[in-house]
């Protein structure tokens, strides 16, 4: 988008929200990551078992009712999906103990580095162009204003702008049926090779480059913001299947409400209804390219000064075994899972980690291995 053009923001932006959580996990777990995975053990049997709520559903049913999941979801399902459900659910953390010798960690969206990577992430966004706000009426107005922020985003490259920030960009992905929304931190296009280039930036609160876990995340979450995006250059976006997702169908062809109609038409766009921002979307990303390269840019918190660069590299073996992986989650083709035992560190900065139903069963089988060792020496 263009210095000083307008994006409209709308409440409840879910996967911006937790676009920095992963970071907040990694600062709280990093001292535990070469710690004893056999040290997993507290007496929580009182607890029942959480995911054995409304089991005839899949978590899909059970937690996605509004029809779509956000990239930024599996990302935290890759972190531990566990801690995933347990956020789903609304599951209260434990109340501290006056026995605890340290604070136990504050859930994951009010941790201050967490409000803090959001406060760059914001600052970023306004170098490129202004936020407005734009009141909505309903579930149309807000899905037509993030096709319109994407539309923004096309039609500005068309006409000579090279950066945009905070771009929406939904669809589903491989073909599976289930639809995604994400926000791509940066796009830039360059319009001498005609190329188009995907940034993500993370904030940290210490100088060290990320570690295994995260940059597994970050190469996931950008693989699927390239995949939908390419899907949508490329034509295999259905808006007769997102329309039936988001159970707009009925809706899509009236017109959206008065102060949304009012910030298209500022925008320059000729459209009132959802359905015609979808068909002008459809038409107009076909003049552009589908993405070349994928990089991800880690900044100081307190600075916003660059610690380092990685280039993600397009694998789509991995890319498929991993969403079809978590995919099979959702679908309830598989039972939930927590961290594996080589990664029990970072159950140590996990609010969840006293009452938590996975870590009790790891403790279990690790108890019965070691009894059987001993008998064996
Ligand atoms: S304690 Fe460990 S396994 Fe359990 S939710 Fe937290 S990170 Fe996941």
């Amino acid at each position: 988008m263009a210095n000083n053009e307008n994006t409209a923001v709308i409440d409840n932006q879910n996967e911006d929200s937790w676009s920095d959580i992963d970071e907040s996990l990694l600062v709280q777990c990093d001292d535990n990551e070469n710690s004893d995975p056999s040290v997993i053990n507290k007496e929580t049997s009182h607890l029942k078992d959480p995911l054995k709520v409304e089991e005839e559903e899949t978590p899909l049913e059970q937690f996605c009712k509004h029809g779509y999941l956000c990239v930024t979801d599996l990302t935290q399902q890759v972190w531990c999906e566990q801690h995933l459900c347990y956020t789903m659910m609304g599951m209260e953390p434990p109340l501290p103990s006056p026995l605890d010798q340290v604070p136990p960690p504050l859930p994951t969206a009010d941790r201050p580095e967490v409000k803090a990577g959001k406060s760059v992430h914001l600052a970023r966004e306004l170098e490129v162009h202004n936020v407005v706000s734009v009141k909505i009426s309903s579930r149309a107005d807000k899905w037509g204003l993030h096709t319109l922020n994407l539309l923004s985003t096309i039609r500005g490259f068309l006409s000579g702008i090279r950066v945009a920030r905070e771009v929406p960009i939904f669809g589903d992905p491989f073909g599976t049926g289930d639809l995604f929304f994400g926000i791509v931190d940066e796009l830039r296009f360059d319009a001498d090779s005609y190329s188009l280039g995907l940034v993500e930036l993370k904030t940290r609160k210490t100088q060290r480059m990320p570690g295994k876990a995260q940059k597994k995340q970050h190469s996931l979450q950008v693989l699927i913001y390239k995949q939908l995006w390419d899907n949508l250059v490329r034509g295999n976006f259905s808006t007769d299947f997102f329309l039936k997702k988001l159970n707009l169908t009925a809706s899509a062809d009236q017109p959206l409400s008065e102060g949304v109609l009012q910030h298209i038409d500022s925008s320059g766009v000729p459209a009132s209804s959802l359905r015609q921002l979808l068909t002008q979307l459809t038409t107009s990303v076909q003049a552009l390219v589908c993405i070349s390269s994928v990089e991800i840019e880690y900044v100081l918190q307190e600075t916003g000064s660059v610690i380092g660069r990685t280039s993600v590299r397009e694998d789509f073996d991995w890319l498929w075994r991993m969403f079809g992986h978590c995919m099979d989650f959702w679908h309830g083709r598989r039972g939930v899972e927590g961290v594996a035992i080589e990664e029990a560190w970072k159950c140590g900065g996990c609010e969840f980690s006293p009452v938590c139903e996975w870590r009790m069963k790891k403790s279990r089988v690790l108890s019965a291995q070691n009894r059987c060792s001993d008998k064996e020496l």
